[in-house]
């Protein structure tokens, strides 16, 4: 029998949109609280950006059923957005349109999950305690709500990862913090004066790293002075930079040729086997002092771009019992699938409530988040996610455990979704991930 459950989602991205439409579709209540002003906040950072996976792939179809009962049009299936594109197109339409509208609340910040009367070591009558999530909106108060059920949809965007390889600030690098920047900053627009004829440190070798120095490459003219750096941890080029024209990812093969052109004019010096020991400032520089397989020594530059990748916030989820992987801090059924340690070129098989599940019931961590430090998860994955989820919450058993998912296979070797392609199939060390 179906139950009516009020279910606390966490984030209004893509996967928490989703989330609560298919919570609607299956008779439940969402209340979705988001700490931006607007929905798709962590992807407005990285509107500039395009995406390697067509519109096809992007839209929930319980969003789209919603969509659909509106003036909406839906972009080219085959087109390629920007993600501020897929923002303005389909998440505030998504929002500000549909039933959904009623259901989020902006500027809600959340701090902190718990079983309501249970720290993380009471046990007694522990499973039919339901959630309290407490949350600081932007006056600075902090609230408290209640819930059966949370699904965290928070992503990972906003905890990105430092510069150092033991996953730890190097020395200085908290210090410098006016220069650094982390993720993907729009060097072509707002950000342009920021890097224009200045010396360019890049760190990482993943699809944000190379979307950086492609931008910075097209920011100046050949004959400019500044001169870019790219640091990748890993050794192997030939993958990193593909084919060139031969290649079959064209996306790659262009990043392969600007790559190659700029490093033959002097305008790029790609450093590998980087490890970066220290930051530190002298005459209004950056000294970077660094190790690489091209040689040892400080490096002067004025910028650096830190591009390597983002790790789940679990600070928020401190009081509750989750079965986590140590290493990848994914569900400890899903972590197997996605370590960047055993898949150079895996398969992650679509799944949902069974595989997410955790010690504590009715509570999840879905999309972008739910890969932990993994960076291959994909859009069309977490929609599966929570179309299973929600119906495990409506009592919907053979629901949640029938999984269908639209795309040849939710992994990333076998599936015809452009540089998708490449995320699992590079070297583990160097994946060319999507988020990486
Ligand atoms: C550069 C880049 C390119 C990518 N390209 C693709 C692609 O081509 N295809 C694809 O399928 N996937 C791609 N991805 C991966 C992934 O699909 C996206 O990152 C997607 O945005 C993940 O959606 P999400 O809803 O899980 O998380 P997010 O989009 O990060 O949304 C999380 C939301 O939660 C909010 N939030 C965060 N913390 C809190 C809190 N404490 N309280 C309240 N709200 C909070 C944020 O403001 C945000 O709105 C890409 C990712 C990156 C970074």
């Amino acid at each position: 029998m179906q139950s009516k459950k009020n279910v606390i989602v966490i984030g209004a991205g893509p996967v928490g949109l989703a989330a609560a439409a298919h919570l609607m579709q299956q008779g439940q209540t969402p209340i979705v609280l988001e700490r931006g002003d607007n929905v798709g906040h962590a992807m407005a950072q990285w509107a500039h950006v395009r995406v390697f996976t067509p519109w096809k792939y992007l839209i929930d179809t319980a969003v789209e059923t919603l969509l659909k009962a509106t003036d909406w049009q839906m972009p080219d299936a085959e087109g390629i957005p920007l993600a501020g594109e897929i923002v303005d197109q389909y998440l505030v339409p998504a929002a500000t349109k549909t039933a959904l509208a009623t259901h989020i609340r902006y500027g809600a910040n959340v701090i902190a999950i718990t079983k309501t009367g249970h720290s993380k070591l009471s046990s007694h009558q522990r499973e039919t305690a339901d959630y309290t999530v407490q949350y600081r909106s932007t006056d600075g108060d902090v609230h408290r709500l209640r819930g059966d059920a949370v699904i965290d949809a928070s992503g990972t965007w906003f905890k990105p990862n430092p510069i150092g390889l033991d996953g730890l600030p190097v020395p200085g690098e908290i210090e410098n913090a006016a220069h650094i920047t982390y993720g993907i900053p729009d060097v072509l627009g707002k950000h342009r004066h920021r890097y224009q004829g200045q010396h360019t440190l890049v760190v990482g070798g993943g699809h944000s790293a190379i979307n950086v120095v492609l931008d910075l490459l097209k920011l100046e003219g050949s004959d400019s002075p500044s001169h870019i750096y790219w640091g990748l941890r890993g050794a192997n080029l030939q993958k990193l930079l593909g084919g060139g024209e031969q290649d079959a990812l064209p996306a790659r093969g262009a990043l392969g040729l600007a790559a190659k052109d700029a490093i033959e004019s002097g305008r790029l010096t790609l450093l590998t086997s980087m490890q970066v020991n220290s930051v530190s400032t002298s005459a209004e520089r950056l000294v970077v002092n660094l190790q690489t397989r091209e040689g040892d020594g400080p490096l002067a530059v004025d910028q650096i771009i830190v591009a390597t990748g983002f790790r789940p916030d679990l600070s928020i989820t401190g009081e509750l019992r989750l079965s986590l992987d140590s290493t990848v801090e994914a569900p400890a059924a899903l972590a197997p699938l996605i370590d960047p340690n055993l898949h150079s070129c895996g398969t992650v098989m679509p799944h949902g409530a069974d595989v997410l599940s955790h010690l504590d019931g009715d509570f999840y961590v879905v999309g972008m988040k739910s890969y932990g430090r993994a960076p291959t998860f994909l859009m069309m994955t977490g929609y599966e996610q929570v179309r299973s989820i929600a119906a495990a919450l409506a009592g919907d058993a053979e629901a949640a455990n029938r999984l269908q998912l639209t795309l040849p296979e939710t992994g990333v070797c076998n599936a015809d979704y452009g540089d998708a392609a490449v995320a699992c199939c590079a070297e583990p060390e160097q994946q060319t991930s999507c988020c990486g």
